[in-house]
């Protein structure tokens, strides 16, 4: 294939994050803290195992503490809110993470609401999500929407008066960026589309930027991708290869686009390392905070 674009070499970049908080973590140390992360698996689901295993290793790769509690699928939510008041009291533990998503009987909502968002290293507490529609980007980021945010400002991409699309409009990813990208000083006009917007094909046409986050792989085709503009995937989705017959990633992007777009995130190795470099950098910023 014809590749035109810059790869947005999210692997990359979040290695020199983690080198980065490595240092940050030895100057902690030498002054009593130890960053740490606690992160909940309700359940046995293989993708959720696979996540939570690459974010262990990268907290091992920083020198952050990580402490993994598996339950089993039939566990409770009180269950889960108990422990999780439990892990808001225990002054060694700055960041807490459930792994998304929880069996049906836990409502994802209640077990974010409970977290203190002191320790809401995954950003989504209503109080730091609020603090993004206050303008304040200060405060514990969404890990998705922040890892993109920085991917695009390493590769200089000026979004001021540009006309950035987001597909999808979810709490983690599509919301809360569409806010990072419309702030003041970033000044991206910003669309947002979702399951029941039309004309999407044709928002993107007229696009500088596009931003997929929908969960359905290849959706957005080569067709749809102006000349020279940019594209950011965020998609993750398993499929079966045909030729190889084994399962193989795919993002939401069709990757023929790199043949037109100026830049484009590959998957995988765009967002997804991002999103880790994230999570422990408010790992890290909470167990800081607390040192104060
Ligand atoms: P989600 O909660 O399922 O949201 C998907 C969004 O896409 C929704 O807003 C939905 O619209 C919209 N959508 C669905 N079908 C559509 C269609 N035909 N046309 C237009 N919009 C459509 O998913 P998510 O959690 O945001 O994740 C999206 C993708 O990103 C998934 O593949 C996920 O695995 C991946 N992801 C990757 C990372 C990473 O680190 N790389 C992190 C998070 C997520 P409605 O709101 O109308 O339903």
């Amino acid at each position: 294939m014809f590749v035109s674009a810059v790869l947005l070499d999210g692997k990359g970049l979040s290695r020199d994050i983690e080198d980065e908080l490595k240092i940050r973590v030895e100057e902690l140390n030498k002054g009593g803290i130890k960053p740490h992360l606690a992160v909940i698996l309700v359940g046995d689901d293989p993708a959720s195992q696979v996540y939570v295993r690459n974010k262990e290793n990268a907290c091992k790769r920083t020198g952050i503490k990580s402490t993994k509690i598996i339950l089993p699928s039939s566990t409770s939510e009180k269950e889960v809110l108990d422990l999780i008041g439990q892990m808001n009291e225990d002054e060694d533990i700055h960041g807490i993470l459930v792994q998304s998503p929880t069996p049906k009987q836990i409502n994802e909502l209640k077990i974010t609401n409970k977290i203190d968002p002191s320790k809401d290293v995954d950003g989504f507490h209503p109080q730091n999500l609020g603090k993004l529609v206050q303008g304040d980007t200060n405060g514990l980021l969404p890990c998705t929407p922040a890892g993109i945010m920085r991917l695009l400002k390493n590769a200089k991409i000026n979004l001021e008066g540009k006309k950035v699309t987001v597909i999808g409009r979810s709490r983690i990813v599509g919301m809360p960026l569409s806010l990072m990208l419309a702030q003041k000083g970033v000044d991206a006009t910003v669309t947002i589309t979702h399951s029941r917007s039309k004309n999407i094909e044709q928002i993107c046409q007229s696009s500088d930027v596009i931003i997929a986050a929908v969960g359905r792989p290849e959706f957005v085709k080569k067709e749809w991708v102006k000349n020279s503009s940019v594209v950011v995937d965020v998609g993750i989705s398993r499929v079966l290869d045909k030729s190889t017959g084994k399962n193989k990633l795919v993002g939401d992007v069709e990757e023929a686009a790199m043949e037109v777009a100026s830049h484009m995130t590959p998957v995988p190795g765009g967002v997804g390392p991002m999103t880790i470099a994230m999570l422990l950098t408010n790992t890290v910023v909470s167990a800081a905070k607390k040192g104060n």
